[in-house]
């Protein structure tokens, strides 16, 4: 990260105790290079009066140094509906931005990088839910939270990979198209009977994990606990000690009295509940999401400054979406 700001004593100081913090993930070296935005961003968004979200998948200098609110992608739109401020800044991808504006459609989102995207969220389009629903007429179509708003518009109702299988259950029906994720929709159906018609999506970080990887690392620790999303690919999820949403992921380190955890998710997530949990050794082949590291702190700083990149939803398409969301969380998130 090039500075042209200065790692005054000022600075220095007032980023200390975050040093200290997140010391574990970032060397020494690179401290004064980062300390000055943490501190100007933190600065600006107070003088502007603006909310900074950020994803469990966000660097700690960003997760722990610059954000309000932090979470999974619904948890982040719902409570960042309930912040006072007017404008919100999304470090997430482009279909987390689309959602606080879904929950939030008075209020200013701002993404810091718009390219931001997400393969599962890329993976389709609503006219290929609209070419689906035409192919299975009366199917309920279930979607999960991570994809753009015009399929959220077109879908009955959303579902995350927490309330996944409590979702499709709730329709009380034999069938449902579940969208995007293949392997979410394979995970759903091991634990339903209703049956699963699936969608060809894939996050480009989950599917890189292997069984393999697994079995090699069981290998160089005997007691370690594998704890998986569910967008893994289905071997990966077999062989792990345990699968949920990045909540209930973080819910089990928490409770968890084990030493070594591999958590088989986005690496920055390990380094980010460390923080709160010293004692544990995270085993970590670290797959990063790109889309996710486009989210930088000068790239934040930028969006404050300039307040330019604007997430724009149509009316009617953040109402019918805003519809397929409500429905889920009446159901329960
Ligand atoms: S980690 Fe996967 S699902 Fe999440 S934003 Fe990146 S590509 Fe999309």
């Amino acid at each position: 990260m090039s500075s042209e700001l200065k790692f005054s004593s000022e600075v220095q100081g007032y980023t200390n105790d975050l040093y200290k913090k997140i010391e574990g993930s970032i060397p020494k070296i690179e401290w004064p290079t980062i300390a000055p935005y943490i501190y100007e961003i933190n600065k600006l968004k107070k003088e502007k009066g603006i909310t900074i979200l950020a994803h469990n998948y966000q660097a700690p200098e960003i997760f722990y140094g610059v954000a309000d609110i932090v979470g999974d992608s619904l948890g982040l739109a719902i409570d960042g509906s309930k912040v006072k401020t007017d404008t919100i800044l999304m470090c997430g991808v482009h279909f987390m931005a689309e959602t606080a504006k879904i929950m939030s459609p008075e209020k200013k989102i701002l993404l810091p990088d718009l390219s931001a995207g997400c393969s599962l969220a890329e993976s389709i389009t609503a006219e290929d839910v609209r070419k689906l629903k035409k192919k299975h007429p009366g199917v309920p179509v279930v979607t999960y939270v991570n994809t753009s708003a015009d399929v959220k518009a077109e879908t009955d109702i959303c579902c995350t990979s927490a309330n996944a299988v409590k979702i499709v259950e709730s329709l009380n029906v034999d069938e449902v198209i579940f969208l995007p994720d293949e392997y979410l929709a394979k995970y759903v159906s091991t634990k339903t009977k209703v049956k699963i018609i699936s969608w060809k999506g894939k996050c480009e970080v989950h599917e890189q994990f292997t069984e393999n990887e697994i079995t090699e690392l069981r290998e160089r620790y005997p007691n370690l606990k594998v704890v998986s999303h569910p967008e893994c690919p289905p071997d990966v999820i077999k062989a792990s000690d345990f699968t949920g949403s990045t909540g209930s992921m973080i819910d089990y380190v928490k409770k968890s009295k084990d030493k070594d955890i591999f958590l088989v998710t986005e690496c920055s997530m390990s380094d980010n509940v460390q923080v709160e949990n010293p004692h544990i050794n995270f085993v970590k082949p670290c797959n990063l999401c790109p889309h996710m590291k486009k989210i930088t702190l000068q790239k934040i700083l930028n969006s404050l400054k300039e307040e330019k990149n604007i997430i724009e939803i149509d009316k009617e398409i953040i109402s019918k979406a805003r519809g397929s969301i409500e429905k889920m969380i009446a159901v329960g998130r």
